[in-house]
């Protein structure tokens, strides 16, 4: 072990959340530290953003680089049967600020979060990439901040006042802890790649996003990207993807593009130019979501199956809103769990309000074309839900559900590990 190092913050994992958390911080005045194993820019998936995602992206000073970046421009979503006939897209300006939230983007994400650490860095935050977190530091029933290895494999400590954990699906906090949970009826798998020259709609619509339909509640995604790339991929239950035995993900994605003849039209013209990509178990969420000196954002927080594309909304929003909630801790000198228990409310209302949509496009009971039909104000909350406005109360929606399908109980997960005990920072 080498040198010590101190900061007010130490943030493990510079993926959205991580990075969102640790400028907010900086723009605080605070001194934050950011560790990175990889090395930017580096691959990773989550390639949609919803409208609501703006308001974190405006908070940490993203928008107008966003605007004059290349990404293509996501006006839309639509969604497709099996038979390849698409639904009228939805239009976010039709019930959004046209200026603000209802244009998002379809970033490409070694280059999207590399901007994110490079406006970190703008704002003063020290970010060190090739650096794995290899421990998280405790000491009397708190944590004290991390373990480090660098790139020339030697190990030193950082001590830090608050530990945030934004280590994505890996969640560093939650998986040595044992505070994983996972949620069995979504536990789904998907396959996906990239396409060149793939089909690309006219006008407006040629950067929404299609949610294609295939048998047994599967789907594709369609995601045209800039650079002439589209990022497709397929999410169903292993046993439909995998049946007769089949188990190669080229095979099993090629054989489903036929399943939807929309899919099928739109890759023909197109050629792969990636390699084929698959991740199972999806989603989960960690018990606790803060413990004295530690906060937990991001996925390392909880991962939610992505059919609405809602990962980097609550990535982002988390990150803004933990890094709120430790200034104030750090300001009152307090550290303790207890300071995150409004950060826990906001953060199960979203993610549960998402849970509750995701349970139902997956339920072949209920169609959200039929729960809204000739009810404009039950649409216009499905349509707030979708677009990433979760922080409401959207019980008129859910009880609409519930006269098809049966709405899931809010899991009693993401709250702090509280005790009686207030400890004093630093
Ligand atoms: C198939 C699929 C499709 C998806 N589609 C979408 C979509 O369309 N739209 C959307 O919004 N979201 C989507 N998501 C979700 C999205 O990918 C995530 O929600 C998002 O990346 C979360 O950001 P994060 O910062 O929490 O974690 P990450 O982006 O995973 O960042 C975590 C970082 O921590 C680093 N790290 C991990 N462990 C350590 C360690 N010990 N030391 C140092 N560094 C470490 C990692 O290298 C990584 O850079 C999808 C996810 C999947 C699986």
């Amino acid at each position: 072990m080498n040198s010590i190092l101190e900061v007010d913050v130490v943030v493990v994992g510079a993926g959205p959340a991580g990075c969102a958390t640790a400028t907010a911080l900086a723009q605080h005045g605070r001194k934050v530290l950011v560790l990175e194993r990889e090395t930017f820019p580096r691959y990773h998936i989550g390639e949609s953003l919803i409208p609501f995602t703006y308001p974190a992206l405006e908070r940490i000073g993203m928008i107008e680089k966003l605007k004059q970046s290349a990404f293509s421009r996501k006006y839309s979503v639509q969604f497709v049967s099996p038979s390849g006939r698409a639904s009228q897209p939805f239009y976010f300006y039709t019930r959004y600020d046209k200026k603000t939230v209802a244009q998002t983007w379809q970033v490409l994400r070694s280059e999207f979060d590399q901007m994110l650490v490079e406006n970190a860095r703008e704002k003063g935050v020290e970010v060190r990439e090739k650096t794995e977190v290899v421990e998280l530091l405790q000491e009397g029933g708190k944590y004290v901040g991390v373990r480090a290895r660098g790139s020339d494999g030697v190990d030193y400590e950082v001590r830090a006042a608050m530990t945030v954990d934004a280590t994505g699906r890996e969640a560093i906090a939650a998986t040595r802890n044992a505070w994983r949970r996972g949620d069995p009826k979504l536990n789904k798998v998907a396959i996906w790649t990239y396409y060149e020259g793939a089909k690309r709609d006219p006008g407006i619509d040629e950067g929404g996003t299609t949610v294609a339909f295939i048998p047994n509640k599967g789907w594709f995604w369609y995601i045209p990207q800039h650079n002439n790339r589209v990022s497709v991929g397929v999410v169903a239950d292993g046993k439909y993807l995998t049946r007769d035995g089949l188990k190669d993900p080229e095979a099993i994605f090629q054989r489903e593009i036929p399943e939807n003849k929309w899919i099928e039209d739109h890759l023909a013209t197109g050629r792969v130019c990636d390699e084929y990509w698959l991740t199972g178990e999806y989603t989960f969420r960690s018990k606790y979501c803060a413990d004295h000196g530690l906060v937990l954002v991001g996925d390392a927080f909880g991962f939610l199956d992505p059919v609405f594309s809602s990962g980097l909304m609550i990535a982002l929003k988390s990150g803004v809103a933990a890094a709120d909630s430790i200034h104030k801790a750090l300001e009152a000198g307090d550290v303790s769990a207890n300071r995150f228990i409004s950060y826990s409310e906001m953060m199960r209302q979203s993610i549960e309000n998402m849970r509750k949509l995701v349970y139902a496009f997956y339920d072949t009971n209920i169609s959200f074309k039929t729960v809204t039909e000739g009810r404009p104000e039950i649409a216009d909350d499905l349509t707030d839900c979708l677009s990433g406005d979760v922080n409401k109360d959207f019980s008129r929606l859910f009880a609409a559900f519930s006269e098809y399908t049966t709405v899931p109980e809010d899991l009693p997960y993401g709250t702090p590990r509280l005790s009686e005990s207030s400890l004093v920072a630093g």
